[in-house]
């Protein structure tokens, strides 16, 4: 016989905690599948710190008490700032046991449709159905390599994404390609930990935010120019943090708005961290080949050189087909731009019942879904959504019959 519930939440990061804790107090029976805060504990560098604000770090449960705060006058044990990953692991554990305990700890291997709703398939062989499916899945897919890496073995270049302890490259010779955080955070740690590394950028400098932390805490000051949570350029910071504005905006501005506020950059506080690093700006890999225990690459400048490891500090390219989990059928049912998927309210996709959560958001909800301080957001709308059908079809949460709100999906397809 198969388990029946009414949502199904794959993902146990930011995103699938806020929106689980939301829907927990919904009365709904939810049942939510993913390993917790893995990305953050698997695939980030240790040592790292977030970028994020105190207050944009936040996770989200009805009442707002499951705050960093809360958790640190819990635990007895201060966090620093900017908060250390380790940390913010042990904090969104925490969340997890209070808002979440019915969490498993299970991977999901495949979703499907079917007449009454979706089948979820465990990879352990259960079979979940149900009438909602909430995808926060997260980015770790989407990790792009530049192709020039194409066929060199992981021991010599590896994504960002693949590694945890730097400490292994100690007196290697390491290039870091990219010019965002990531990158010149792991350039940071790799020498602090005495790797010889180098950091390439494409660009011909480096941008960066929070040079002048005071124009975004002075009261009077920062209130205008940047809007909690803080995330895109002055101004636009307002738009960014209202998503439900920013996706009436002309599909125009939501685009330009979209670039400059997730566009590659360090916060101010890594500077000092990187006054004895190589940068190298305006300088690109135009081929690299093995030799032996080394790369050789050959520079936009002509010239050659032979490094121990590349490690791509590339970034992540959204492409949800790219989750595994999704059957073929119900991938090639979604309506997509750019591998982002359209979302109607409640971040609804165009297959009916099945929500989208995180970075798949921000084609629609903009650049805040790109970061942990979306997660309020939505993880409010999508309970307001689940407890709205709950409403208006009874106690079951049937398959929803109509087809989510679409307006701007016509919008983005004129426009696209
Ligand atoms: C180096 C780096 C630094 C960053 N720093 C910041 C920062 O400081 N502040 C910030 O706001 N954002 C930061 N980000 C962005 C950050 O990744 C997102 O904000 C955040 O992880 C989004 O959370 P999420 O819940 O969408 O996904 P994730 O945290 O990636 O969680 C995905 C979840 O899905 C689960 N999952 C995946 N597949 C399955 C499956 N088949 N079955 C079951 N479960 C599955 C995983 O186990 C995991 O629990 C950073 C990103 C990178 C790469």
């Amino acid at each position: 016989m198969k388990a029946t519930s009414d949502v199904v939440v794959v993902g146990a990061g930011p995103y699938g905690l806020s929106v689980a804790a939301h829907l927990n107090a919904c009365g709904v029976k939810v049942r939510i599948f993913g390993e917790t805060m893995s990305f953050w504990d698997r695939h980030m560098p240790m040592g790292m710190c977030l970028r994020s604000p105190w207050e944009a770090s936040q996770l989200s449960n009805p009442g707002g008490s499951l705050t960093i705060d809360a958790f640190q006058a819990a635990t007895g044990q201060p966090v620093s700032r900017p908060i250390p990953i380790k940390r913010f692991v042990e904090y969104g554990r925490w969340f997890q046991s209070h808002a979440v305990p019915n969490l498993e700890q299970r991977k999901v291997a495949q979703i499907e449709r079917e007449s009454a709703g979706f089948r979820v398939a465990l990879a352990d062989g259960e079979v979940v159905q149900c009438g909602r499916v909430v995808i926060a899945g997260g980015i770790a897919p989407f990790a792009v390599k530049p192709k020039q890496f194409t066929g060199l073995p992981r021991e010599l270049a590896s994504h960002s994404s693949e590694q945890v302890d730097l400490t292994r490259f100690r007196g290697q010779k390491v290039v870091v390609i990219g010019g965002g955080q990531s990158a010149l955070e792991s350039a940071a740690l790799l020498h602090e930990c005495q790797a010889d590394v180098e950091l390439m950028v494409r660009e011909s400098a480096l941008e960066w935010t929070w040079q002048r932390p005071w124009l975004h805490t002075f009261r009077p000051i920062g209130v205008v120019l940047y809007a909690w949570p803080d995330v895109g350029p002055a101004f636009i910071s307002h738009a960014v943090a209202r998503p439900n504005l920013y996706r009436m905006l002309p599909r125009s501005v939501q685009d330009s708005w979209r670039i400059k506020s997730i566009r590659a950059n360090g916060v101010g506080w890594l500077k000092p961290r990187l006054r004895d690093v190589n940068i190298s700006t305006g300088l690109a890999v135009l081929a690299a080949a093995a030799r032996g225990n080394q790369v050789e690459l050959k520079l936009s400048d002509g010239s050659h050189g032979l490094v121990d490891h590349v490690l791509m500090a590339t970034g992540y390219r959204i492409d949800v087909r790219k989750y595994e989990f999704l059957a073929a059928s119900l991938r090639s049912s979604l309506r997509l731009i750019d591998g982002y998927p359209i979302l109607g309210r409640g971040l609804e996709s165009s297959v009916p019942g099945l929500h989208f959560l995180g970075a798949p958001a921000v084609y629609s909800y903009g650049p805040l879904m790109r970061f942990v301080a979306g997660a309020d957001f939505a993880a409010r709308e999508v309970a307001a959504t689940v407890a709205s059908a709950r409403r208006t079809v009874g106690q079951q949460i049937a398959h929803p019959l109509r087809e989510p709100s679409t307006v701007s999906a016509h919008r983005i397809s004129e426009e696209a």
